[in-house]
């Protein structure tokens, strides 16, 4: 593979571990066994324990024999997660990505509508209904926020009422226009 040639140093190293280390352990275990069998026979009435300092000697061996072992296989157990971790990393970086887009597109949004309910070069003209102050498209008849109409501008001298430039009374109090 070539993934395993980009360091060779550790490679070898690795290699040396995965055959050292189950040697290691085997022997731990050769030890173990022959450290408790010595402990079973003096159990059963066969003298003292000549060989159970084997299990002393043979436990740590096991222990170190299967460290070594994981450190000898742990890079392929690791290359292995990593890769079918992959995709799902990629997802959720997407997703992540994703999110940040339309966080970014919605702020963005509303700089540009602040911009241009503010008037600073914005293309299109707003105007502000004069009942809910919402702001709507000049070219708009009627309020979006409480329908309103729009092209009502002519205020009532009597009521302050705004009512239709060709009105000849007030909507509100009737008042006569001219
Ligand atoms: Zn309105
Ligand atoms: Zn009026």
């Amino acid at each position: 593979m070539p993934m395993n040639q980009i360091d060779p140093g550790h490679n070898a190293v690795r290699n040396t571990l995965r055959i050292v280390g189950p040697v290691i352990a085997l022997i731990g275990l050769v030890f173990m066994i022959v450290g408790l069998a010595n402990f079973s026979l003096s159990l059963g009435g066969f003298g003292p324990l000549p060989l159970f300092w084997c299990v002393f000697v043979g436990i740590p061996l096991l222990f170190v024999g299967f460290v070594l072992s994981s450190y000898g296989y742990m890079g392929k157990v690791m290359r292995y997660t990593a890769e079918e971790m992959a995709p799902a990393g990629k997802d959720t970086f997407n997703y992540l990505a994703e999110g940040t887009r339309e966080g970014i597109k919605t702020v963005a949004g509303a700089i540009g509508q602040g911009l241009r309910e503010g008037g600073l070069g914005g293309a299109q003209t707003m105007v502000r209904c004069h009942k809910c102050n919402a702001l709507a498209p000049a070219e708009a008849k009627f309020c979006g926020q409480c329908g309103q109409s729009l092209g009502k501008t002519i205020p009532c001298l009597n009521c302050r009422e705004l009512n239709d430039p060709d009105a000849r009374f007030c909507d509100n109090c009737g008042h006569a226009f001219g």
